[in-house]
């Protein structure tokens, strides 16, 4: 009853301040003030914060908002040809009295995006933006610029670019997210690219959704460990001093999961669910320091994220304990308006977002925003508090990253970028990311075999990439390094005789000649909505051309380049082996070719559950009841399952021990051995994942649950004893609150091919 009253009463002095009724209030649940937010945000540097604190005490609210507004470098460069999709095109030199005359009028604090130009071009961007700025800003306060490095500096030409991230999960190697971070950091750095809109740390629910390669798989403990590595690395690496990279946990939070694949669709899921899958990468991106958060486009259970009290204050401030910056995802203020239809126009969207807890908005075309916040501060509807709150976290980011004491780039450590070094580690990083979904002794192929081969991706570069390499979708092989190899170009250093076939009938007329067919399948790139698809099917082509290879009788062996798993059931059991390569990157093609040659021997496994079928996309850690048998209905749940991937030699998995077999205290714990022995003739890497199932609880739990892996090489005919040790806050799960519950039973633990039980008894 208490409270209530208290809701009805915050209802109407919320409505009373914002003039409008009370459904529209964007604040109602608020629990703790802006005053108490800002004292629990203030760190322990008492001299940045005097200076945060006199700044803002000088600020003009023109200025203040300035601050919380980001905008597109198309506003402010040269020649831009801004169109959609496949044809954007810019020029990255800045207008320098197109700028003036903004900064001047709106005090705007920070630009993004990138194309891939040369390091010399970024420098004398950001070198004339920062120029314009420190003569235009009266308090001298340095922009920040944004850009979306997600896999290397994939808007540097001649930078070192990784694999994509559904690639790095499948390397289990820790060594690659940190490897990926210290290249970005030092290839990014010196142009003035100090915030990284990355890790991408939402997960894997649904491949029809377009940016499914863009995470780290389905397991939230990959996504948290590897997300988390990233962020500690790239916001901590002493090679960039003078200065630091902020980094950016995006997209806070459930973005992955929309009801019908669509991207930015609404996402219904439980408030248990949210728990358990959506938010523990961002916890620990949070509880590494990330710096900022970039906001979900979508809504979740019916609240579009940016007007989201609920997600952006009390999850993301008061559950998270989140100090930093959050900037909205493109556009998505006038988006609650146009698309989520929660404001009656861009004003109202303005003030429910800021209310929400927004602290600077990607606008990104339009200074809109400025006029209408300040409009609603002048107005009363928003306070100035709330606008200091913003205010301080985003001078804060810039007083944390150096920016006050170097507000400018450099350019003389370039012979830093595209190393032989940093390319070496992007290649390893592809080899270790390739899985070897099934090989019926087909591979390695001799480097003598004549080999056929065919497919949309045999002889193109851009497709090795995916989205978000050089562009935002790459529509263009001739914006790729002329060294970078195809997987032809690749193939012809490894093999004598590799010839193409354009098409289903020169595979026909060709084969008799060949001893073995590659199929380089997959897609092409694709970014954000452009890879919404209504089908995971192969499409029809490419299957025909995997028939027609079969037909022939010669071994068909299929390389899948795709940033999800696409469905072709049917013709799998005639290939004698398939490599799923995912986006591997710049150096993909040489890693692919190597898996085949045999030269590299593989050793990833797949982060995701392949599927079987188009209408049964069921993640690894789904619930026990989805795979009950329905009146002799088969109910395959995956073509194969999460965790997959087949090696050169063979590991045997014995001796699965466990210290204790009952846990009789909270503080206590189980470790848990086994042995691996590589039984083959060969060296190679084996990633040991190790699962829990927690098998009667008072809610249904995921059929497993990865919650530990290590990944080591083993000589030829090498054993080795893996320890994991359980604590019993590995087995408790959230409520739909988030709080953990911890209840007595028995637990299976799986590793390899092998299980065993123990008992919570307290
Ligand atoms: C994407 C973000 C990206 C931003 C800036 C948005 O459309 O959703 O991931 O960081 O654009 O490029």
């Amino acid at each position: 009853m208490k409270s209530l009253l208290k809701v009805l009463l915050c209802l109407s002095i919320m409505s009373w301040l914002a003039g409008c009724s009370p459904e529209k209030s964007g604040s109602e649940t608020q629990s703790l003030s802006l005053t108490d937010l800002r004292n629990f945000e203030r760190s322990n540097n008492a001299e940045v914060e005097k200076k945060i604190d006199d700044l803002i005490s000088q600020m003009t609210l023109e200025e203040k908002v300035g601050q919380m507004t980001q905008i597109n470098n198309s506003e402010i460069v040269a020649n831009a040809q801004w169109g959609a999709g496949a044809d954007l095109k810019i020029e990255i030199k800045a207008d320098t009295a197109k700028l003036a005359k903004m900064l001047r009028k709106y005090h705007v604090g920070s630009f993004l995006n990138g194309v891939a130009v040369p390091a010399e071009t970024w420098y004398q961007f950001y070198k004339d933006l920062q120029d314009v700025n420190m003569r235009t800003s009266r308090l001298k306060i340095p922009l920040i610029y944004g850009v979306d490095h997600m896999h290397g500096p994939n808007y540097l030409k001649g930078g070192t670019i990784f694999p994509h991230a559904i690639n790095t999960a499948a390397t289990y190697n820790n060594q690659f997210p940190a490897d990926m971070a210290h290249v970005t950091a030092i290839e990014t750095a010196d142009i003035g690219h100090q915030w990284l809109f990355a890790p991408v740390l939402d997960l894997a629910r649904t491949p029809l959704w377009g940016r499914y390669y863009e995470t780290l798989g389905e397991s939230p403990y990959v996504a948290s460990t590897m997300g988390s590595i990233f962020v500690k690395t790239v916001q901590a690496d002493s090679a960039i001093a003078p200065y630091k990279i902020a980094a950016t946990a995006k997209h806070f939070f459930a973005y992955s999961d929309p009801k019908y694949g669509w991207d930015r669709g609404p996402v219904d899921v439980s408030e248990q669910a949210l728990w358990e899958f959506h938010l523990p990468s961002f916890k620990a991106a949070i509880d590494a320091g990330i710096k900022t958060v970039m906001i979900n486009s979508g809504e979740i259970n019916g609240e579009p994220v940016h007007a989201s009290y609920w997600a952006l204050t009390e999850i993301l401030r008061e559950r998270l304990k989140f100090k930093g910056v959050a900037v909205t995802d493109w556009e998505d203020i006038i988006r609650l308006y146009r698309n989520h239809h929660v404001a009656v126009d861009e004003k109202d969207a303005t003030y429910r977002a800021i209310n929400a807890g927004v602290d600077m908005a990607m606008t990104p075309y339009t200074t809109k925003f400025h006029d209408y916040l300040v409009e609603l501060v002048n107005e009363k509807k928003i306070s100035q508090e709330r606008i200091d709150l913003s205010v301080s976290r985003i001078l804060r980011l810039k007083f944390d990253i150096g920016l006050f004491d170097n507000p400018y780039p450099r350019n003389d450590r370039f012979n830093r970028i595209g190393t032989r070094e940093n390319r070496a580690k992007a290649l390893e990083a592809a080899r270790e990311s390739i899985v070897l979904m099934k090989n019926d002794n087909a591979l390695p192929l001799a480097s003598t075999k004549k080999i056929l081969l065919a497919g949309p991706n045999a002889d193109i570069k851009r497709s090795l990439a995916g989205g978000w390499t050089m562009h935002w979708i790459p529509a263009a092989d001739s914006l790729f390094p002329d060294d970078m190899l195809t997987v032809k170009t690749a193939m012809e250093k490894e093999f004598n005789s590799v010839t193409l076939a354009a098409s289903a009938a020169e595979v026909k007329s060709k084969a008799s000649k060949a001893e073995a067919i590659v199929l380089a399948l997959g897609e092409l790139p694709y970014s954000e909505g452009f890879g919404s698809i209504l089908d995971i099917s192969l499409p029809d082509e490419q299957i025909e051309l995997i028939k027609a290879a079969q037909a022939t009788g010669k071994p068909v062996i299929v390389v899948m380049i795709s940033g999800r798993p696409r469905v072709f059931t049917k013709v799998y059991p005639g290939c004698k082996a398939v490599l799923f390569a995912g986006l591997p990157g710049l150096e993909g093609a040489q890693a692919i070719a190597e898996i085949l040659s045999g030269k590299v021997n593989p050793s990833a496994k797949l982060s995701f559950n392949y599927p079987h079928s188009v209408n049964r996309l069921v993640p690894h850690n789904h619930k026990v009841s989805e795979v009950q048998l329905a009146h002799e209905i088969p109910n395959p749940i995956a073509l194969l399952p999460f965790g997959s991937g087949l090696s050169y030699t063979t590991f045997e998995y014995s001796d699965l021990q466990l210290s204790d077999s009952v846990l009789t205290s909270v503080t206590g714990e189980i470790k848990a051995s086994v042995t691996v022995k590589n039984t083959g003739s060969r060296d190679g890497k084996e990633a040991v994942l190790w699962f829990l199932h927690d098998e009667v609880a008072s809610i249904s739990r995921p059929v497993r649950d990865l919650k530990y892996y290590e990944k080591e090489l083993f000589k030829a005919g090498e054993s080795k004893t893996f320890t994991f040790t359980i604590k019993t806050d590995q087995l408790s799960f959230p409520d739909k609150k988030g709080e953990p519950v911890l209840e007595d039973g028995y637990f299976t633990i799986m590793v390899g091919d092998l299980k065993t039980r123990f008992k919570l008894q307290r």
